[in-house]
């Protein structure tokens, strides 16, 4: 007897080798074996009769086996399978390479489904190598909807279809969660009869209405503990932060700039919810270089005046160095003390470096005001005195156990601002970040140069290097992106290395140039970082490590080679990394696809500046995941068969946790899904 524990070890077929394999896509179990979905399914339900085959379709035949044979080829160590095979409607010849071992399975006499391609040669049709299965009462290979699974090296359809049907003897112990009432109201099939119906569907019609239920099953447990997050934090506690009006009149007033309406509006709602005793928790969503960091500041000047802290957390050590010193002018003369906190560099009083332990006790004897750093901001053995501010830059992964650890005396809650520049429409926002508020700036500062973004033909690339040398020439420096690092066999796919060579060597052997990518040390990541911002280095040859945030006024050119292997909201990402400045600036972009589709997704980049259009036009072609950077991250990782597009699912399941939570905010009548909830947060945080 199997149970949904047992190991995959035991099972029949499944050794040492198979069980690595299986391993490596985290299938250890009966149970994962039967929570293995299928990608999709192949539409082998229609047999033929063999007197009404075309060649060049792939078709399913139900034969007997007249005749079987091995021969060697031709080729040496080639072996063929040669048959003759024939229903009541006539025969055909069918030919496998290189399995001479089927002389042994497909006996004389006996019937057999075979699915493949039909072929034509000099005697007339032929099937090649087609998927052969015994005529049974059910099958598990042919003539029927076969799922087709996400594979491994060294692991077939077949043996993982065999697994899990055998798996699926199992699955009357998976226990059905979902509360009755939900599962009445909404008609849902029950859980093992979905599970079984999801691998091998009578009918495309069972198939939708399975994984509409396992869809369901997921976003329903991402929307439940959302909504039990809400519930925590509402009955949790922040400092209320009184606004100064006054003296954030007199700090808007003393920057270099006017605030944008955008701007203005963002930061009212922040200082509103700052007053509240109950945690803020919103994102400021805002295009790049449309001036979050300021708006955070501003905010963060109310907490300071009130005696809290605030801490700042960008996602790489480079992009808290460049917002240490942001953070250090916009507060220059003001009683405000700036400190940074990363792995590699702590620094206070503007520039001078200090010694970790130093800096720790200044930071909890609340001597600092302003924190900014990296994930060092929240590890083990920082304390603060008291935060009341964290701003988390660009991180999809600033979670409720985070804030958590920012726990003070008091036990208040910080309130959370998370910034980004990645345009998400709100019902995606709501189930990457779980439930938040929403600030826009879709305005961008007055006076900003449009960047000039122009797909480069073939033969213009030699005038672009003409381009970018005139521009260094009047003091101008470069990005050129790279989609890959390593040179692959992917034919014309530039790397970073080659490109790095090619440009040092060859195209601009004056010149100094400068190569970053993920695999360099951080060490010498940010010595490279430093020449560039320094005007030393000239042109810096990059993979998407420029991604975010990275700030260069004075580079005007963006080049991009491989440009259809990004996104269109990366690429436009890229494309703010240059026109911060007064200088006019330029975005090239370079593919070596003649897809007309392509071109044509890459125009949209070329006509539009509009990051939000840029991304929802994106998510026609790419799935959300992609669009957005996001699939590895918190609760996408949990999604394994539901889909951030799958929109009218979210709604209802959504509805339906709201409706749970407001009738019973413990769950107590429901012990199964309070497990299941446990359970996949455990998921999640493991990830
Ligand atoms: P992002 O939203 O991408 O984080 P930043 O906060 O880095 O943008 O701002 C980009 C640049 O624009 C900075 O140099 C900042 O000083 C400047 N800036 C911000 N707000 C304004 C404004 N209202 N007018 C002019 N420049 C501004
Ligand atoms: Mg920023």
């Amino acid at each position: 007897m199997i149970n949904l524990n047992t190991s995959i070890i035991s099972l029949p077929t499944v050794g040492k080798t198979i069980a690595g394999r299986l391993k490596k896509l985290k299938i250890e179990t009966v149970k994962d074996l039967i929570f293995y979905f299928p990608a999709r399914h192949s539409d082998l339900g229609q047999v033929t009769p063999i007197s009404q085959l075309d060649a060049g379709q792939t078709a399913v035949i139900k034969v007997k086996i007249d005749l079987i044979e091995n021969r060697r080829a031709h080729r040496r160590r080639m072996f063929l399978t040669e048959a003759l095979v024939s229903d009541a409607s006539g025969a055909i010849k069918v030919i496998w390479f290189n399995q001479p071992f089927l002389t042994k399975t497909l006996k004389v006499g006996s019937l057999f489904y075979l699915a493949g391609k039909v072929d034509y040669d000099k005697f007339g049709l032929e099937m090649i190598n087609p998927t052969y299965e015994l005529v049974k009462e059910e099958q598990m290979h042919t003539a029927r909807l076969v799922p087709v699974y996400p594979l491994t090296v060294g692991l077939t359809q077949r043996q993982l279809r065999f697994l899990i049907k055998i798996s699926l003897g199992a699955v009357k112990k998976v226990i059905d969660f979902l509360p009755l009432e939900i599962i009445k109201k909404l008609k849902m099939p029950a859980l093992p009869w979905a599970l079984v119906q999801v691998h091998f569907p009578k009918n495309k019609k069972i198939l939708a209405n399975a994984q509409h239920r396992l869809k369901f099953d997921e976003l329903f447990l991402i929307q439940l503990n959302t909504q039990l997050i809400r519930q925590a934090l509402q009955q949790s506690r922040s400092p209320q932060i009184k606004f100064k009006e006054k003296e954030t009149k007199e700090f808007i007033d003393s920057l270099p700039f006017k605030l944008t309406d955008d701007q203005r509006k963002a930061t009212w709602q922040i200082l509103l919810d700052l007053e509240k005793s109950q945690p803020m928790n919103r994102l400021l969503e805002g295009d790049v270089g449309s001036g979050k960091t300021v708006v955070a500041a501003i905010a963060a000047y109310s907490v300071i005046l009130s005696g809290w802290q605030t801490i700042y957390m960008a996602p790489t050590e480079i992009l808290a160095q460049q917002h240490f010193q942001t953070i250090n002018k916009l507060f220059d003369n003001k009683k405000v003390k700036v400190a940074l906190l990363t792995a590699g560099d702590k620094r206070v009083n503007f520039n001078d470096k200090i010694t970790k332990s130093k800096l720790l006790e200044l930071i909890k004897n609340g001597e600092i005001d302003f924190i900014v750093g990296t994930h060092a901001l929240i590890q083990q053995g920082v304390e603060y005195k008291k935060v009341g501010l964290a701003v988390v830059d660009e991180q999809h992964r600033f979670g409720v156990e985070q804030r958590h650890a920012l726990k003070q005396k008091g036990n208040l809650t910080p309130h959370l601002l998370s910034m980004t520049a990645t345009p998400i429409p709100r019902s995606l926002a709501l189930t990457i970040y779980g439930d938040l508020d929403l600030s826009l700036i879709k305005q961008m500062p007055k006076g900003r140069k449009k960047i000039l973004t122009r797909l480069v033909p073939f033969d213009k690339r030699d005038a672009a290097y003409g381009f970018i040398n005139q521009q260094i020439e009047s003091g101008r420096q470069v990005f050129v992106i790279c989609p890959l690092i390593d040179p692959s066999d992917k034919l014309g796919v530039k790397s970073v290395k080659l490109e790095f060579e090619k440009l040092d060597k060859e195209v601009f052997p004056h010149l100094k140039i400068g190569l970053l990518h993920g695999k360099i040390k951080t060490k010498e990541k940010e010595a490279v970082m430093k020449e560039f911002l320094e005007n030393k280095i000239k042109i810096l040859v990059a993979t998407s490590v420029i991604e975010v945030g990275i700030d260069v006024p004075n580079a005007t050119v963006m080049m991009i080679e491989g440009a259809d292997r990004f996104g269109l909201a990366q690429l436009h990402q890229f494309r703010g990394r240059v026109g911060r400045s007064e200088h006019q600036s330029y975005c090239f972009l370079f593919t070596d696809s003649q897809n007309e589709k392509t071109t044509e997704r890459l125009k949209a980049l070329v006509q539009s500046e509009d990051g939000f259009a840029l991304a929802e036009n994106d998510l026609k072609f790419r799935g959300p995941g992609e669009v957005y950077g996001v699939k590895q991250s918190g609760y996408l990782s949990a999604l394994k068969i539901a889909s951030l597009t799958d929109y009218q699912i979210i709604q209802e399941a959504r509805a339906e946790a709201e409706e749970l939570i407001k009738k019973d905010p413990d769950l107590k009548l429901y012990p199964e899904l309070k497990k299941k909830v446990e359970e996949f947060n455990l998921a999640v945080h493991l990830e």
